[in-house]
């Protein structure tokens, strides 16, 4: 599964880096344009769609070459999928996609603790959805549920609201996210959903730099390699934190 989505994201970084030939090459540039807030997603456009430019300018209508899929679930993230999809950049474009990745501790029971990692696509069911129906979908009343996950964007006003009424609905569940980036955070439905999921008792906070040497370490198929942080994580944490203290003040 996970090798599937790592051949998936690939294409489409390659696709967006329209008309380069090196396929790491075009990683790199992919990332940098749409760090840099200089292009508009191609990548997102090749995701969604269809629509793309082709080398020579025209706009090409392409088919789609897999049938849209929803929820990818896995044991460890490609090293290259994790480095772009849980970069805190202060713009997501071209990361249409939340990925979750969950540690679930059950207390003293055989098999008391999960972890794993989930992604989808924003068209479809979303990750953190996808997580209870999935990863929990059976809540045994008897024990007490400790969950922590680490999203790669705060989730939207929808899956907030819906992981509201289950924390109000399972008091036996404690649920702790913390959010490399927060999604959409300047709109006001989106930060009644935050301030929704802070008052049903989850724990929300923005990653710092030492959350993500610690997902990786964890939920990366990382080789024992360490994590090297780019250079505006910490700035970037902090400026995400502060939105967030705000919204939830
Ligand atoms: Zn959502």
């Amino acid at each position: 599964m996970a090798d599937r989505s790592c051949m998936l994201t690939k294409r489409k970084e390659k696709e967006a880096a329209e008309a380069t030939k090196n396929a790491k090459e075009a990683k790199s540039e992919a990332e940098k344009a749409v760090d840099d807030g200089e292009a508009p997603s191609a990548e997102a456009a090749a995701v969604n769609g269809a629509v793309a430019s082709g080398q020579n300018g025209e706009v090409q209508v392409e088919p789609m070459e897999l049938p849209p899929f929803e929820i990818i679930s896995g044991d460890r993230i490609d090293p290259f999928v994790y480095k772009f999809q849980f970069k805190n950049v202060e713009y997501s474009s071209g990361r249409n996609k939340t990925f979750l990745c969950y540690l679930v501790d059950k207390g003293n029971t055989p098999d008391g603790l999960l972890r794993g990692y989930l992604e989808d696509e924003h068209s479809g069911t979303h990750a953190e959805e996808a997580f209870f129906t999935q990863c929990l979908p059976h809540i045994d009343p008897a024990l007490k549920y400790t969950i922590t996950w680490y999203v790669s964007s705060s989730p939207c006003s929808a899956c907030a609201a819906k992981i509201a009424e289950e924390l109000k609905a399972k008091k036996n569940i404690k649920l702790s996210i913390f959010a490399a980036r927060l999604f959409e955070w300047e709109e006001e439905e989106i930060q009644i959903g935050l301030k929704a999921l802070h008052a049903a008792g989850c724990k929300l906070r923005a990653m710092k730099p030492l959350d993500f040497s610690y997902t990786w370490d964890t939920f990366v198929e990382s080789d024992d390699q360490p994590l090297n942080l780019w250079e505006d994580c910490k700035e970037n944490y902090e400026y995400y934190h502060e939105k967030l203290s705000d919204i939830l003040q």
